[in-house]
């Protein structure tokens, strides 16, 4: 650290110059994040010192807590599911674990994931000692559930569902994952934190939330799909009593318990999520997905007609082709199968698409 402090201009340019190096979202195809709407940067700058670790001084901000979980819930339809807002798909995924493994204390426990599941997975089991055994997937590169059965065994204490891939943008057959979990009496835990905040706004909504009364949680994420400042997610239980055996004692807080994973966290975040749904409410949210699934479609159509084909029809708004080549100025990702992955997200906008197929098109020639 300095000596002395330096002065507040200097400062300034030297963080200025440092921002300038990030990349932004301009040209951008590979992020599940985007510029947070013009409200939720405007509900964040309000609450930035907000701190929901220690509810009792803030229980304003606390109440948006609830507000954000009574909305996500309902939207899950489970108007009165638990919750808390965590810091994201990855926090959500380990605490429901956590509550999946303290419901069924065995010798060896392990769960049961697609291998589509997102590497936060891998975190969790590292973290809470569970075997991960992993479904190999269909054709569609969804979880192929004729093979779950064989891999379930007494020791499982959560099998895994994915509604919104973050490979392939794809739901996995959540009905038949949950007729297993009812089956086997098993906790289903369905991440959904890219598609959580884009199927229940589709023409056609895939079943994948608490409507199915095999799934026992699930993982959303405002700070993807939901247009909110980082950090926002939220993790939902169909019982809100699960979250107890997660209880620590917290002695010098305003409250006497906590079930997080985090201590201090952000209210700034939740208020921002949470004026994003009520600024546009259903038909908002309705119109975002409408235009982020109308360019995903256009930016398939463009790249198969330059000779790219799709890997996969997606069933959320990210877009996979068989294509090694990236045009200069252009960020996309690849798979782990080396498909080109794309996320056609809100700052992905047509004129986006049009000037990437002009340029794919150009490294064509
Ligand atoms: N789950 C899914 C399906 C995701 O796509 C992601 C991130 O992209 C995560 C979990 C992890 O979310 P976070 O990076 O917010 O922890």
């Amino acid at each position: 650290m300095r000596e002395t402090g330096c002065p507040e201009e200097d400062l300034f340019s030297f963080l200025l110059a440092r921002r300038q190096e990030d990349l932004g979202y301009r040209n951008i195809l590979s992020s599940m994040c985007t510029p947070p709407h013009p409200v939720a940067a405007r509900a964040h700058a309000m609450f930035l010192e907000t701190n929901l670790g220690d509810p009792g001084l803030f229980p304003g901000t606390a109440a948006l807590e609830d507000l954000l979980v009574r909305r996500l819930g309902a939207l899950m339809h489970h108007p009165d599911a638990g919750g808390y807002a965590t810091s994201g798909g990855t926090e959500s995924n380990i605490q429901a674990l956590r509550i999946a493994k303290k419901q069924k204390p065995v010798k060896s426990p392990n769960i049961v994931v697609p291998a589509s599941s997102h590497f936060s997975f891998t975190k969790a089991c590292d973290i809470l000692s569970l075997e991960m055994r992993t479904v190999p997937l269909d054709d569609a590169f969804r979880m192929d559930t004729e093979a779950v059965d064989c891999l379930v065994d007494d020791d499982t204490v959560a099998l895994v569902g994915v509604a919104g891939t973050t490979e392939y943008g794809m739901v996995d057959p959540i009905a038949r994952l949950s007729e297993i979990a009812l089956d086997r009496d098993i906790f289903l835990h369905v991440d959904a934190a890219f598609g959580g905040m884009v199927v229940p706004f589709l023409d056609r909504p895939i079943p994948f939330d608490f409507r199915l009364p095999g799934v026992s949680s699930i993982s959303i994420d405002p700070h993807k799909m939901g247009m909110s400042t980082i950090p926002a997610g939220c993790l939902l239980t169909r019982n809100p009593d699960w979250f107890a055996c997660l209880n620590v004692d917290t002695p010098y807080l305003t409250v006497k318990r906590e079930c997080t994973l985090a201590g201090t966290r952000p209210g700034a975040s939740v208020a921002a999520a949470v004026a994003v749904l009520e600024y546009l409410g259903m038909d908002g949210m309705r119109a975002v997905v409408a235009g982020c699934m109308e360019n995903t479609r256009r930016l398939i159509e463009g790249m198969e007609a330059l000779g790219f084909p799709r890997a996969v029809s997606p069933d959320v708004n990210v877009a996979t082709f068989s294509c090694d080549r990236t045009p200069p100025g252009w960020r996309v990702s690849r798979t782990r199968s080396g498909h080109m992955r794309t996320v056609c997200m809100p700052h992905v906008t047509r004129d986006v698409i049009e000037r990437f197929l002009v340029d794919m098109g150009d490294i064509d020639a």
